[in-house]
Order: C-alpha cells, then structure tokens, then sequence
C-alpha cells in the first residue's frame, strides 16, 4: 500500500523536509521507503542519481531502532556519514580506522538510541561479534548498497557480499532492502535468492536519461579529442575517466599544461590527497577530475556538465553509472565515451587475473559492452534495452547516431546481404572471425583444406580490410540481423537477417577506422 496519506507517509516528508531540504520525492523512492516502512524485503534498481541512498536514510529515522547500512568501500562510508552528519541525522560508520574508544561510544550510542544509521563493511557487519551484537539491540532494517556485488552474475561479483545471508538468518522478521543501479531481472532475482529474502518485493525504476549526449567514438588523438570536450565547456565542471593510473597522471598533466584547473584522483594517491582532490572538485575550487573507476561512489554533485571516457569501461553497468554522473540536476549534459581496438583485450586480462567465480558473468558484461560501441543503433535505445526497458523514442535527438554525426558506409544493405548470405554458404556453423576470413578471400591452410575458397561469397569484399568486415559482422549481431550461437559463437540468420537478405531491412554500418594502428592490432584480439 502506498496511501499518500497515511501517516508514516507523512513522517516521511517531514523528515525529507526537515533534514534534507526536499519538498518532493523522486520517482520511486516513495514505493521503496513504503517496503521498508512495512518491514517487507524488497529488491530497489534505480539509476545512478536516482536517489537510492535516501530510500533507507529517511525510513532510518522514522522507524524505532537502528537502520544497518552495509557498504562496500570505506570512502564511500564515510562520504555518506559525513554528509548525514551535516544534516543533523545521528549516523556512524565502524570499519577498520576506527578505534576502540570510538567503538564503545558507537555502541552506547546505539543501546541509548540515539544513533540511527550505522555503516559497515560486509566483512565486518558478519563478523560473530557483530552478530551478537546486533541481536542485542534494536534493529529496523536493513539496508545493502552496492546489492550487484552479491551476484556473479552481475559485473563486479565481491566474494564478501555473498556472506550477508547470515545477517538475514541472524535477524528474523528485520526487513532487507537490496539497492543498486546495475541489475538485469536475472540479477535481480539472484541478488534476493542469495541473500535469503523473503517474497522481496521488486521495484525497478527507469534508466532513460533524455538530458544526457551520448557520443562513442574511436580514439585516434585522445588528448585532442579530450582536450576539444573540455574546451566546448570551458568553465563547467567534468570528469575524465581513464582505465589506469599511468593514463589518470598523463592526462591531468596535459590539460593542467592547457591551462584547465584539472586535479587527479586514483587508488594510488594518498587518501589525504584523494580526499582533497575530491573536496576541490566538489567546491568548484577546480573544474576537472581525471580519474579512475575509484572516483565517484560517493560524489555528490549536480551540475557535472560532461562526463569523458578515454577508454571503454568493463561493462554497459559501470558506463551507465559514471556517465550517469553528469547532469544529475536534469539540464543538458555531455558523455564521450573514446575506444580502442585494445580496450576489450586489456579488460579480459584484468579479468582473467580476478576472481574466479565472476569470470562468466564479467566477459558476457564485456561483450555487451564492446557491442556498444561497435554499433551504430541509438545511444540512449542501446542502454535503457540493455537493462531491459522499454525505449519508444524513434530518434532520441541526444546521440551521435540519431543525430547522424555517426560516418555510415553508404551501401550497408550490399555490405550486409554479403555477409549474411556468406554465413548462410557457410551453413551456419562457423563464427565471425572465419566468416570474415572467407570473405575477403583468406588463404588460411584451414578454409582451403575445407574447400572453401570456392563458395560464391569468397573473396567477395576482397577489396575491404579484414578489420573492416569483422568489425561490420559484430555490428550486425548488435542489430539483430546476425547471431551468436554455441560454445563456438557460431554465427547464424535471425529473422532479421533473412528480411535483410530480402532486402525489407537496412542495417546501419560505420566507416572503418582510418588509423593503421588499430588494423595491425587486431590480430591479436580474437
Ligand atoms: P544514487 O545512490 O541512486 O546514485 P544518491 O542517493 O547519491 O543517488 O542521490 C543523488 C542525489 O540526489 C543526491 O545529491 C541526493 O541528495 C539527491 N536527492 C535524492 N533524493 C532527492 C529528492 N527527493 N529531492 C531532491 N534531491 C534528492
Ligand atoms: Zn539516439
């Protein structure tokens, strides 16, 4: 029930009001705080921006008894206790820097009652002592952030995370309330099994962002294309992601050396230093971060107007959070996101030398991502489907491709129908690497052993470079007209495909990269 005038309801707003600011709720938050208001176990998805954090702080102090945060990281922690604190509302955080005479007062704090909110590590908050603890006070709910983690399904799997079904065992009758910004239904649906909830209630709000621009291009001067961003908003505030420390360094470097007020910020500075970096930014005192994937968790800042990415990110998941981060106060906002031929292959190492358990899930993540920015469909359509939404907009009217800035091949049909027919000489049972092979007329030892060199289609885009064919293949999957099937990505025709051959479809396909460099490289991708 969501009685708008019932009156934990109206505690609510009051609270929002009184400690917050807020007049109104965001879509959504309302539903979420009702579940924890009625000690229901709930599953809350919600963009990045969307509010989560307030879904359990403003239930927190209308409930009686404590409200258990667990959180992944302690910057974020602290982040979030810091500004609760300057909000008035009772809220602690233990974790490994706190001391033991802080811990006593947190546990006084929390018998006398006045404390409302306390974050913990998932390690810790699992901890016997932390168990016992628990069950000797009152708790009202709680609340796991950063919920994904739990999943190895999902794109960042954290081994940790899978422990807090003890926390649920421990406290019968205590609601849950998992929240992220990441998850698919098949996430979703793991995320409540593995924490053990009880009928969670599930509430999954829109990931539409019409303010923000998506752009996807190939990196081929990445400074300059940086450095053009930063100057079309000279003056606004923006963030660079790169994938590693070295790239954080040279970049910040280089736009410090044209003038910009830029600091960087990664794992690898002093927190002192990180946290300064992040306080200069939040205070306009500098206008750009150049940062890794550390950056951000806990930034709380509405008027980012551009969000750059020198380099792919790991997944569709992490891109719709960062580039989330701009334009969060609802005007028009910039995301870039430049790519290489070498960002995939980068990312499969970092995979191969993580966690074991999440592989499956992170290189279906990659995938997904890679598709992303070989296609040529709708920026904004690509990512709400991609979190299986709905999308109705023809042409969003905010992304390179609606906004035909994208170069097309101008004979994609003829492009398309010979790759499609070839996969159908193939017989469907072969992938894209030896599709592409056969049809700019390879004579690799094993297409000749097979006889292949003389299907119709071999040879038959011997005038386009292998990259360009494998590239325009992985383009057709991304649309639908082609599919990956089977251990062995076997590719073959969907419905689409043969509407294509028909000539009743057109897919959209992109020039090939002009640079050399990504030519070369690509050898070794696949
Ligand atoms: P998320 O965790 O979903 O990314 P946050 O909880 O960090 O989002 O909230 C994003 C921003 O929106 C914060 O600045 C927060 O204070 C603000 N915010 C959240 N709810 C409201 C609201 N109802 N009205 C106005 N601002 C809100
Ligand atoms: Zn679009």
């Amino acid at each position: 029930g969501t009685d708008l005038q019932s009156p934990d309801q109206e505690s609510l707003r009051a609270a929002l009001k009184k400690y917050w600011g807020y007049d109104q709720f965001r879509p959504l938050q309302r539903e979420a705080m009702q579940f924890a208001l009625e000690h229901r176990d709930s599953v809350v998805v919600l963009p990045t921006g969307g509010g989560k954090s307030l879904c359990y702080q403003a239930p927190a102090l209308v409930l009686e008894g404590l409200t258990v945060v667990v959180s992944p990281l302690i910057s974020l922690m602290k982040d979030q206790v810091d500004s609760l604190t300057d909000c008035g509302v009772p809220a602690a955080c233990v974790h490994s820097m706190v001391g033991p005479d802080e811990k006593r007062q947190i546990a006084e704090d929390i018998r006398s009652g006045k404390l409302k909110l306390l974050y913990c590590s998932p390690e810790r908050v699992v901890q016997q002592r932390t168990v016992e603890f628990l069950k000797s006070v009152q708790v009202s709910q709680v609340a796991v952030d950063e919920a994904h983690c739990i999943s190895s399904w999902g794109h960042d799997f954290r081994p940790e995370y899978r422990q807090l079904r003890l926390l649920k065992d421990a406290l019968p009758g205590v609601g849950m309330h998992a929240y992220t910004a990441t998850a698919t239904e098949q996430v979703c649906r793991d995320v409540a099994e593995q924490l053990g909830l009880e009928d969670a209630q599930m509430l999954v709000g829109s990931f539409d962002r019409p303010n923000l621009i998506y752009r996807v291009k190939r990196k081929h001067q990445a400074l300059e294309q940086v450095r053009a961003v930063v100057e079309k908003h000279a003056g606004s505030a923006g963030i660079v992601y790169c994938i590693s420390r070295k790239e954080v360094e040279r970049t910040a470097a280089a736009l410090a050396g044209w003038g910009c007020r830029v600091r960087a910020y990664h794992a690898g500075l002093d927190a002192e230093i990180r946290r300064q970096h992040q306080e200069e930014f939040a205070s306009e005192a500098v206008d750009i971060i150049v940062a890794t994937v550390a950056f951000g968790m806990g930034i709380d800042k509405s008027n980012v107007r551009y969000v750059v990415h020198l380099g792919m990110p790991k997944s569709l998941e992490q891109y719709q959070q960062e580039s989330g981060r701009a334009g969060r106060d609802g005007l028009e906002a910039e995301c870039l996101l430049i790519h290489s031929g070498g960002d995939a292959p980068l990312w499969r190492r970092i995979i191969a030398d993580g966690e074991a358990n999440g592989q499956e899930g992170a290189l279906t993540a990659l995938a997904s991502m890679s598709a992303f920015c070989q296609s040529a469909i709708c920026r904004h359509r690509a990512i709400v489907e991609h979190f299986g939404q709905q999308f109705d907009r023809e042409n969003c009217g905010a992304c390179d491709v609606c906004l035909a800035e994208v170069d097309l091949v101008e004979d994609a049909t003829i492009i398309g129908q010979k790759i499609a027919s070839c996969v159908i000489r193939l017989e469907q049972r072969y992938g894209a690497d030896y599709t592409a092979k056969v049809l700019v007329g390879s004579n690799e030892q094993r297409i000749l052993e097979r006889g292949h060199e003389t299907l119709s289609t071999y040879g038959l885009m011997e005038e386009h470079p292998l990259r360009a064919v494998r590239d325009w293949t992985e383009q057709l999957v991304g649309q639908g007209f082609l599919e990956k099937t089977g251990e062995y990505n076997t590719l073959s025709l969907t419905e689409r495909g043969e509407r294509l051959l028909r000539g009743e479809l057109q897919p959209l396909l992109l020039k090939p990269a002009k640079s050399k460099r990504s030519v070369v490289r690509t050898t070794s991708e696949n």
